[in-house]
């Protein structure tokens, strides 16, 4: 019905506009094309906010847009993107729930000649992915180590200090990027002994959280702090994203953390979102790393713009993203580490936030 309406619009566009200017004026907005996005869930600020400036950026530059959130339900993703399929959209753009489940589907939209741009997330083991907008994940991953680190006066201080690590959602290739970032800071350290990792828990495989879920983070915390910290403080998390950051403080406020004679530990989280960001100026957690949403939506546009309207897609990566079947060609944006001395700076002076977002 939606459909049937902003079609019926869109001729009702047209014909006046075609009126009004007998045909010479500029081409329309909806003479474009359709673009179709499916993002991974609401459930986080940060995709909202992706979704956001997509549409309104697709929109300024003469594209419909087709925006869904499958709730982090991979066949719900699947469904949704094969419905954009059949409604012919243009160019698909994705933000894959689980990297590896949607190479049928996309062997589908190559095959209706429909171009596919991974979004942040690659999309793996499909030769149907014809670029890639992303920021750089291993920095990601360096910024969040170098953080910590930082915070603990190390490389100088002799320590040791305990830290325990979390991954992203193993089915996420970004997750593997962040902590292989993270472990080439931290690893050397580890190595040295100035970090200890008590629970001995490392690796992916052992340390990953599915569908990045803040429950399942917490859950483990509370665990590995019964087994391994009943005599023992940890000085340090290494969490890779905020809403696991929220989890483990929490579990870590459970046992008595966060007052003046057990202060917090350093955790670190990614994509400045507003509760870490008030976390951080409560002095609860240590840092983020911001992520603009606008500029990652602004570099999709101007690919899909180029794709469609015969130019060059612009990338600066050629070599990193290996999607198992390809290296898909990619455009990286740069990260930025926030903490207590430069939120200010970075999220309210750039108007991704305003100060009553932060401070109410
Ligand atoms: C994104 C991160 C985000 C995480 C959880 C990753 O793929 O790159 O920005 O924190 O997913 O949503």
């Amino acid at each position: 019905m939606k459909r049937i309406t902003s079609v019926l619009a869109s001729l009702a566009i047209v014909a006046a506009a075609a009126t009004a200017t007998l045909g010479s004026g500029p081409a329309l907005a909806q003479d474009k094309g359709t673009i179709g996005i499916a993002m991974p869930t609401k459930s986080s600020a940060r995709w909202i906010s992706d979704g956001n400036s997509m549409v309104k950026q697709f929109e300024a530059a003469g594209y419909e847009t087709d925006l869904q959130y499958a709730e982090d339900d991979i066949p719900n993703q699947l469904a949704q993107i094969e419905n954009m399929i059949v409604k012919g959209v243009d160019v698909l753009v994705i933000a894959a729930i689980d990297g590896t489940t949607l190479s049928n589907a996309l062997q589908q939209a190559a095959d209706s000649g429909i171009k596919v741009i991974a979004y942040d997330r690659l999309i793996r083991e499909s030769p149907n992915v014809d670029y890639y907008a992303t920021f750089d994940n291993f920095k990601v991953g360096v910024q969040q180590a170098t953080s910590i680190v930082k915070a603990l006066g190390l490389p100088d201080a002799s320590g040791p200090f305990n830290i325990e690590l979390f991954g992203g959602s193993p089915d996420d290739n970004n997750a593997y990027f962040f902590y292989n970032g993270a472990m080439s800071v931290l690893q050397p350290l580890i190595d040295e002994g100035k970090l200890v990792v008590r629970s001995g828990q490392m690796g992916m495989d052992t340390v990953g959280t599915l569908r990045w879920d803040g429950a399942v983070a917490q859950a483990r915390m509370d665990n590995l702090l019964s087994a391994y910290y009943s005599d023992a403080r940890v000085d340090a998390v290494l969490s890779p994203y905020d809403g696991l950051s929220i989890g483990i403080l929490s579990s870590l406020k459970g046992v008595g953390y966060g007052s003046a004679n057990q202060p917090m530990p350093v955790v670190s989280g990614q994509d400045a979102e507003v509760p870490s960001v008030k976390s951080i100026l409560a002095g609860e957690q240590h840092s983020t790393i911001f992520k603009d949403t606008r500029e990652l939506a602004r570099v999709t546009v101007g690919m899909v713009d180029a794709l469609l309207q015969g130019g060059k897609p612009e990338i600066n990566d050629t070599s990193t993203y290996d999607n198992g079947v390809k290296v898909v060609p990619s455009y990286l944006l740069e990260p930025v580490a926030v903490d207590e001395t430069n939120w200010e700076k970075v999220l309210i002076d750039s108007g991704y936030y305003t100060i009553d977002q932060i401070k109410s």
